[in-house]
């Protein structure tokens, strides 16, 4: 392939990433794209049982069992990577925004993804700050001058919330992951500690989750669907857009994503190349 396009993903915790934009990082790398999807911190409090090393290690296994699904039959490769910082203790700190500027610059990076800034929890706040930290910085060649230098800024981009304040999300680009849907449940259901355990625990709803796995599958689907069906219809008038009345009004389940404005300008011509799923 001539164009082989580098996406990163910065999520906070292991399995933000799968959750936020697993279909998009599916969908590339069966176009034969790279993509690297990284958690900032290594998880070690997701649960309400477990925890410390022990928790971090199994959530490390289950982000690199998702990556491999997410990789299976593609042309293209998904990685995940797990930086060892704790749960709640991501900070926005000079060495922290280092290591985001080493990754964008060392991955080459076209697209990088992250959260909005105004979230619930600090570390997707933080994670979020980082990143648009990075931004513009990786371009400037006296900062971190052993690592070289991006000659372009990357197009910045967030995952949806929903967040009112200061503004609400609106998205800029809406694409349609109806097509590998089965998919990314199966990452999902990779992180068995958080779908299974921590969430439905955090949210009340423990005593609802099945024992068997076809059960469980059904939950799965049933508690995260509503969220990508949701986001399809956010980005309705933009999948009917992209994908022509017809297919776009048919869509079901998305991923949308809203530039973040420290990133480069995406013109029709980046807009082509970054997004090749609407041919
Ligand atoms: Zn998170």
């Amino acid at each position: 392939m001539a164009d082989v396009l580098r996406i990163l993903a910065f999520g906070a915790h292991p399995d933000d990433c799968d959750l936020m934009v697993g279909g998009l990082a599916i969908k590339y790398a069966r176009l034969g794209h790279g993509v690297k999807l990284v958690a900032m911190c290594n998880g070690n409090a997701g649960h309400h049982v477990m925890g410390g090393g022990p928790l971090a290690q199994r959530r490390y296994a289950e982000a690199q069992r998702s990556a491999v699904i997410a990789s299976a039959g593609a042309s293209g490769r998904v990685e995940y990577v797990v930086l060892d910082i704790p749960d709640c203790q991501l900070m926005p700190t000079l060495e922290n925004r280092w290591t985001v500027v080493s990754m964008i610059r060392e991955f080459q990076a076209d697209l990088v993804i992250t959260n909005r800034p105004n979230d619930y929890h600090p570390d997707h706040r933080y994670a979020s700050q980082l990143v648009q930290d990075a931004a513009y910085t990786v371009t400037v060649p006296n900062v971190m001058a052993l690592t070289p230098h991006l000659s372009h800024n990357p197009v910045f981009a967030f995952w949806s919330d929903n967040f009112q304040r200061p503004y609400p999300f609106t998205p800029d680009v809406a694409i349609a992951i109806d097509d590998v849907l089965e998919t990314k449940l199966d990452m999902l259901q990779c992180h068995e500690s958080q779908m299974f355990e921590w969430l439905p625990y955090n949210h009340n709803v423990l005593d609802q989750v099945p024992a068997n796995p076809a059960e469980r599958r059904s939950f799965l689907a049933k508690h995260w669907l509503p969220r990508m069906e949701r986001e399809a219809e956010r980005g309705r008038d933009l999948l009917k857009q992209l994908y022509g009345e017809g297919r776009g009004g048919l869509v079901r389940h998305a991923e949308c994503l809203e530039y973040c404005e420290y990133g480069s300008h995406v013109d029709e011509g980046m807009f082509r190349r970054l997004f090749p799923f609407f041919a």
